[in-house]
Parts: C-alpha cells; sequence; structure tokens
C-alpha cells in the first residue's frame, strides 16, 4: 500500500535502526503522554487531539501535518479503544484512534487504553515499511479472510503455557496458509510479526504508563495479564517461518 506524507514521518526523522526508531517512538508518546498529564482535569478529546497533532506536526519539522483523529468509540465487548488507518483508493492517509468518552472527554480510567492506541499508530508513522506490508499481499479475498482468521485465532489469542507442546506446534501456518504462493505467505507472516510486535508494545507502555499516570492522580485501568498470549514466542516462531519461506523462494529462483 502507498503511504501519503500526512501518516508518516520524513524519512531523515525516522532513520536508523529499528532500535532507534522505538527510542524515537517511545520519546514522542513520553512527550505526548508529559503534556496530556499537565492538566489532568482536562482530557477533552479537543485537547487531546490538540496536543497529539501538534508534537506530531512538530516532531516532523518539515510543514506536513499528520492526519490523526482521535474519536468518541462506543464500546463493544471487551474491546475498549481501537486504532484504524484512513485509506482511500490504495493509499494510507492517516489514523483514527477510537476511545470512549464522557460528555466529549476521554474517562480518566481509560487513559491507558488511549496510550496503547496512540503507540499503535506511533509505531506506524515510525515504521512505514511496516505499513506498506499491510494487505500487500496479492492473494484472493477468500486467502485474505483465512490470513486474517490465523492472526486472530492463533496468533493474537490467550495460551496455556504447556512445556510438552510447545508454541510453534499449534501454530501451524503451513496449513492455516495452505495453497498460498511463499512469496505471498512471507508478506502475510512479516505483517503478523509486526502487528504482535506492535501488540506487544502496546501493552507493555500502556502499563508503565499507567504508574506514570497515578503520580500524577489519575487511575487508570490496564491489562498485566498479556503474558498468556506468549509475544516473544510467537514472534521468534514467526521469524523462523520466514526465514523458511525465504530460502526457500531462493531456492526455487534458482
Ligand atoms: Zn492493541
Amino acid at each position: 500500500m502507498k503511504i501519503a506524507k500526512t501518516a508518516s514521518l520524513p524519512l531523515d526523522v525516522i532513520r536508523g535502526t529499528s532500535k532507534e526508531r522505538h527510542t524515537k517512538m517511545l520519546a514522542i508518546a513520553d512527550e505526548i503522554f508529559e503534556k496530556i498529564v499537565e492538566k489532568p482535569n482536562d482530557l477533552s478529546l479537543n485537547r487531546l487531539q490538540q496536543i497529539t497533532q501538534d508534537t506530531l506536526t512538530k516532531t516532523a519539522g518539515d510543514g506536513r501535518k499528520i492526519n490523526i483523529q482521535i474519536k468518541d468509540y462506543v464500546t463493544q465487548g471487551a474491546c475498549e479503544g481501537k486504532e484504524y488507518l484512513i485509506e482511500k483508493k490504495g493509499t494510507i492517509e492517516g489514523f483514527e484512534i477510537l476511545i470512549p468518552t464522557e460528555n466529549g472527554a476521554l474517562k480518566p480510567s481509560h487513559l491507558s487504553i488511549f496510550m496503547h492506541e496512540l503507540i499503535h499508530a506511533l509505531h506506524q508513522i515510525t515504521n512505514p515499511k511496516v505499513m506498506a506490508l499491510e494487505g500487500a499481499a496479492n492473494i484472493s479475498k477468500q486467502q485474505h479472510i483465512r490470513a486474517l482468521k490465523f492472526y486472530e485465532n492463533t496468533l493474537y489469542t490467550g495460551e496455556t503455557f504447556n512445556w510438552f507442546n510447545p508454541i510453534s506446534a499449534k501454530i501451524k501456518q503451513t496449513i492455516a496458509l495452505r495453497g498460498i504462493d511463499p512469496r505471498e505467505k512471507i508478506k502475510i507472516l512479516q505483517d503478523c510479526r509486526y502487528s504482535l510486535i506492535s501488540e506487544f508494545n502496546a501493552y507493555w507502555e500502556g502499563e508503565r504508563f499507567s504508574c506514570k499516570a497515578a503520580k500524577h492522580g489519575i487511575n487508570t485501568n490496564y491489562t498485566t495479564d498479556y503474558d498468556c498470549i506468549m509475544f516473544d514466542e510467537k514472534i521468534e516462531y514467526l521469524e523462523k517461518e520466514i526465514a523458511k519461506l525465504i530460502k526457500k523462494v531462493r531456492k526455487n529462483n534458482k
């Protein structure tokens, strides 16, 4: 997918290793957070929107206006917040963060959820190559549904730890993505891998921001029981599978 200027930071801002980009992302998140908690009694969406927008525009430093829209979200089920890409005709133009509100303001208890969703958006803004992978695999609609199910039901889900049945035995991408060209499979698995990394960061940082918020008198809800998702094991599994597929494609090209 193509990425508009309004959906990513300039290359010279995000140039470097993935670790450096991660540090950059956290610095932006911290800056936004610190500005928000300066006035713990005013968590209006307008203010959050302004702070986020101004910080990103200042970080970009080349006059571009990052398109990020913070909107009210009517909670559905267990899901308390959402982050979407704004996409038009195959181009990603920006981000939408949906969060439950009360009288136009974020509920203080939801500040860490806001930070969780913000981390997703910042992860994308600082990793445009990752964003470009979104929907990049040239597969049929049916295969696309299967890939999504594979992510939702096998990867982004809780597990019971079992010494005798390692995670790699449970995740069978070869079966879930059966019949898909190895080249396209690589893109799907890379996309899954980045999604898991983003999710792990969002939980981890959400917890950190929650502790920081408490010091400003804001008590937020946050989840600490994401260990059961076994992010590390799954990311490692995907890395191995991707390496195997790359080898296979290279061999076939000889
Ligand atoms: Zn998330």
